[in-house]
């Protein structure tokens, strides 16, 4: 089978394919970009808990923001019609407003009134003078008098209703995962409560004879379980409800079991290992028999062998929980190679599936402090790279190994190097592709 078109992708349902034949990065994005779309549902959420939730419909401003017309400085507020912007003016002062009092009748216009940030402004007056920039004096009567020196423009120091966002404007869109600059937009408009999507639920579990938890456990051969823990913080950076399944043995009866579980109740099961083509490896095969495969090797380095595929919540299981077929994500075993497939590819599903417009990771051109020779065509590589400084400018350092069992490579790192596909040789100076960790939380 060949290579589907980007602009027509289809799922590529073959295994073992040769190196030419694998599906490069974009087509694969692109596979998952057309195939997938929101699964979960909209439930009411208080704006004061909604941090990282996804906002599942438009909000508009029910009034405009500010509300009222009001100081921003604490100074005096006096009519500029009546002021004289060349020499100056000296206006007795009338009237004082403080905020959250304000003055209900208009005050005469060529007096002033002692006003304090955030007071509303009285009607008549349009202007406010910084108290650090007036003289004060108090006559014989008692009464204050306060000189504003020349130079003041019309409106300034005063903001207007609205000048925030206008009435009906939208206040954050549908689809933003919800940031506190977010919820301080809402919770402005005096809305507390707002409608988000429910968290995807996800089960994690991770496959291997080798691999387990436990030290008491640990003998020759044997590997802790990195992916796990790993897999399942990632998918909590994502506001996912996250249930671990544990560690699954390489034996097709005891997976097959497992997912077919897994599938009643979650949105998304997400397992790393046994995803290549060894004769251990029983992941493929087992969502085959249970589901749909959609693809598997891509064109990238770490991370070839990554799974995506259905499986069917109808028919074959009763009792359901959810009307959906639960989607599956079969990771690399390798930890830099499963860390790496989650951030290009499960991350944008996840916001995807979970309400979000699909992210488009973001890259920045950044000079390479080392250099790549005959790297292979055909092939897009994420190395892990560390911003350093030379010369007073920053460039990207790669972390020396390749390895992609090498965690410390991760948390070394401050993001990933992007080595396109036709991009073989590389100067030292050249700019790279760099997209650091820190947008996805990272
Ligand atoms: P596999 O994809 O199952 O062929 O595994 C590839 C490599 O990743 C092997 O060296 C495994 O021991 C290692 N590996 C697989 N699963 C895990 C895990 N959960 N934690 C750490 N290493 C793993
Ligand atoms: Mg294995």
């Amino acid at each position: 089978m060949t290579k589907p078109p980007i602009n027509n992708p289809k799922p590529i349902d073959d295994c073992f394919l040769h190196d030419k034949d694998r599906l490069t990065h974009q087509e694969a994005l692109e596979i998952l970009k057309t195939n997938i779309t929101p699964i979960s549902t909209a439930q009411t959420c208080a704006t004061s808990e909604a941090l990282n939730q996804v906002l599942a419909q438009t909000l508009t401003a029910p009034r405009p923001i500010p509300a009222h017309r009001n100081a921003a400085v604490d100074g005096y507020a006096f009519h500029h019609g009546n002021y004289d912007a060349q020499k100056g003016t000296r206006f007795k002062v009338t009237q004082r407003v403080t905020a959250g009092d304000p003055l209900l009748d208009t005050i005469a216009p060529d007096t002033a009134a002692r006003i304090f940030t955030g007071a509303v402004m009285p009607t008549n007056l349009d202007t406010v003078v910084m108290q650090e920039d007036v003289t004060t004096q108090t006559d014989e009567t008692g009464k204050i008098w306060v000189t504003i020196p020349g130079g003041m423009k019309p409106q300034a120091n005063c903001r207007q209703a609205g000048e925030d966002t206008k009435q009906d404007d939208p206040l954050v869109k549908a689809g933003t995962k919800l940031k506190p600059q977010h919820i301080a937009a809402i919770a402005s408009a005096g809305i507390t409560q707002i409608p988000v999507y429910s968290p995807l639920k996800i089960a994690s579990l991770s496959t291997g004879n080798e691999i387990i938890r436990d030290e008491k456990h640990f003998q020759l051969g044997k590997v802790f379980d990195s992916n796990g823990p790993m897999l399942q913080a990632l998918a909590k950076t994502q506001n996912c409800q996250v249930q671990d399944l544990g560690i699954i043995k390489d034996d097709q009866p005891a997976i097959e079991a497992t997912l077919l579980e897994a599938a009643k109740t979650h949105d998304v099961i997400i397992t790393s290992g046994g995803a290549s083509k060894g004769e251990e490896d029983h992941m493929i095969s087992t969502l085959e028999k249970i589901g749909t495969r959609h693809m598997w090797q891509l064109a990238i380095k770490p991370g070839r062998p990554l799974c995506f595929g259905t499986i069917k919540s109808f028919g074959t299981i009763k009792n359901l929980e959810k009307p959906n077929d639960t989607l599956f994500i079969g990771l690399p075993g390798n930890p830099v190679a499963a860390f790496v497939c989650f951030i290009l590819y499960v991350i944008p599903m996840l916001a995807r599936l979970g309400g979000q417009t699909w992210p488009e990771p973001t890259r920045f051109k950044i000079p390479a402090n080392f250099s790549i020779n005959k790297k292979k065509p055909d092939r897009r590589e994420f190395m892990r790279g560390t911003l350093v400084t030379q010369d007073g400018q920053a460039c990207v350092k790669k972390f020396p190994k390749d390895g992609s069992g090498l965690i410390q490579s991760l948390t070394q790192a401050d993001g990933l190097i992007e080595i396109e596909e036709d991009l073989t040789n590389l100067e030292q100076g050249q700019l790279v592709n760099f997209l650091p960790f820190s947008q996805w939380g990272l």
